[in-house]
């Protein structure tokens, strides 16, 4: 699971306590979410 930079976009595997992106410098981050989809059957 890592975070996406909403200026450019990067993926960031690892964020430390200071949250900016690496690459741009941005802080604003979208949690990715690991891709598991669960299914709740209505009964
Ligand atoms: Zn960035």
């Amino acid at each position: 699971m890592g975070f996406k930079c909403l200026s450019c976009k990067k993926i960031i595997e690892k964020l430390d306590n200071r949250i900016r992106c690496p690459y741009c410098g941005y802080r604003i981050f979208l949690k990715q979410r690991p891709v598991t989809v669960k299914r709740v059957q209505a009964k």
